[in-house]
């Protein structure tokens, strides 16, 4: 059986972070390993609090942990602080980890910051050179790449500039733009990623899409398979849904 680490936030609800990676590695056939970097209080109206993991702890979870069990691929979500960056870069190095993918959190849905202020710029500088694929939204992409998106051009262009960082792949995600939810994938050469755009809020949309492209890199996929697998997985998460009726949905995995 494959192994995926997901180095991330503790989300209470369940629903993002590093709880919802761990489903969706179960729930694609892969082992779920996981580190935890940031701690957050929230439900499904929004994050109420968060803190981070010292530089030391979250060291030491990985330094117990790599020796023993090498992932097939990682996943990196929410590092809320600079030396969180710091450390997971020096791992990645030390250890050589392979098939890394980024989801660069940065805030809520609910609008509470999940990153500190210097993370993006080091994010840039330290993280995605050693990056198989990036999946920020618009709004992540325009703080990584200095770009204003508002359209799928624009959303062209921050791809060119992210991936001249390093990764093999950079996947725009464009469920923020109107019209239908096409994601940007830029390889080398352009591809797109089209679904029905959904209505309402949900919770962890991100984490989950991401989580599904690091258990199908685990698995062998290429960066451009594991985003059209992991697309069509949203596609059957979206139809099962639990609704507290508080705030926004979670998807039933
Ligand atoms: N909490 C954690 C730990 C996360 O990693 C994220 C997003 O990546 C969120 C909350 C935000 O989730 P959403 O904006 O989908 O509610």
């Amino acid at each position: 059986m494959k192994k995926a680490l997901t180095i991330a936030g503790f989300d209470p609800s369940g629903g993002a972070g590093l709880q919802a990676d761990l489903k969706v590695f179960q729930i694609l056939g892969v082992y779920g390993l996981s580190a935890v970097a940031a701690l957050t209080a929230q439900n499904t109206k929004g994050v109420v609090a968060v803190e981070p993991v010292s530089r030391q702890f979250l060291k030491k979870q990985l330094d117990v942990l790599m020796p023993d069990l090498i992932p097939d691929a990682v996943k990196i979500g929410m590092l809320l602080t600079e030396d969180n960056v710091k450390i997971v870069a020096r791992i990645i190095r030390e250890y050589s980890l392979r098939n890394v993918v980024l989801d660069p959190v940065m805030i809520s849905s609910s609008g509470k910051r999940l990153a500190q202020r210097d993370v993006p710029k080091l994010l840039k500088e330290k993280i995605l050179p050693l990056c198989r694929i990036i999946t920020p939204n618009i709004h992540e992409a325009s703080m990584l790449s200095g770009l204003k998106i508002s359209s799928r051009e624009e959303m062209k262009k921050a791809a060119v500039i992210l991936k001249e960082r390093g990764p093999d792949t950079v996947i725009i995600t464009g469920g923020h733009l109107t019209g239908r939810a096409i994601d940007v994938v830029y390889d080398g050469s352009f591809h797109y990623l089209s679904a029905k755009k959904r209505h309402g809020e949900y919770h962890g949309t991100g984490c989950t899409f991401s989580a599904a492209i690091t258990a199908f890199l685990a698995q062998g996929d290429s960066g451009l398979a594991a985003a059209k697998r992991a697309k069509e997985f949203m596609a059957n998460v979206f139809q099962r849904t639990i609704g507290t009726g508080k705030g926004m949905k979670l998807f039933a995995i």
